[in-house]
């Protein structure tokens, strides 16, 4: 039987992003392992999900995103200008300008963002997804198709390729947190 891409399904796929505007790759798969997800949990971004519903291994789909379908759009709040002083510490030893990419550790866990403005009273930045507010290509072949086992779905996350954790890694498993 042909397994066909539905929900709770795990999928492996070979893939290439690309900014359709500038034809800029953004990601790929290209020389990694292959990426694994769990369909309907909420692991891919929505429209990618959605136009591999119903494929099969060995199938090649290409199709372009709008934000609303990707990673959304920019958001004003999402901007946010800190106290230069707050940088202090880490400005004895590295050297901030616009573009810099940073981590701030929030309480619900670390915060990435950028550096968009830059003077000596304060730091502005940018926590929006690097890719909200992008139109996005992706070339897709899927490599495998299978059900998920009932601790990924318990999960909601796939564990790679075969649904077995590496054995080489004992150390690696899933906490509570959801990581594997
Ligand atoms: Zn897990």
């Amino acid at each position: 039987m042909v397994e066909k891409i539905s929900k709770n399904m795990v999928v492996s796929v070979h893939y290439t992003g690309t900014l359709p505007d500038s034809g800029e790759v953004f990601d790929s798969s290209e020389g990694r392992e292959p990426l694994s997800f769990l369909v309907g949990h909420g692991q891919m971004i929505p429209g990618f999900e959605e136009e591999l519903i119903g494929a099969s291994t060995g199938e090649k789909r290409e199709f372009t995103l709008s934000p609303d379908r990707a990673y959304g759009d920019r958001e004003e709040e999402a901007m946010m200008k800190i106290p230069r002083a707050q940088f202090a510490q880490l400005e004895q030893s590295a050297k901030l300008e616009v573009g810099t990419q940073l981590v701030a550790q929030m309480p619900h866990g670390p915060a990435p963002f950028t550096i968009i403005e830059l003077d000596d009273e304060s730091v502005t930045a940018d926590f929006n997804h690097a890719l909200a507010g992008k139109t996005l290509t992706f070339n897709v072949e899927v490599i495998e198709v299978r059900d998920a086992t009932e601790e990924e779905i318990q999960h909601g996350h796939a564990h790679g390729i075969s649904g077995q954790q590496p054995e080489a890694q004992p150390a690696k498993t899933c906490n509570d947190d959801g990581c594997c």
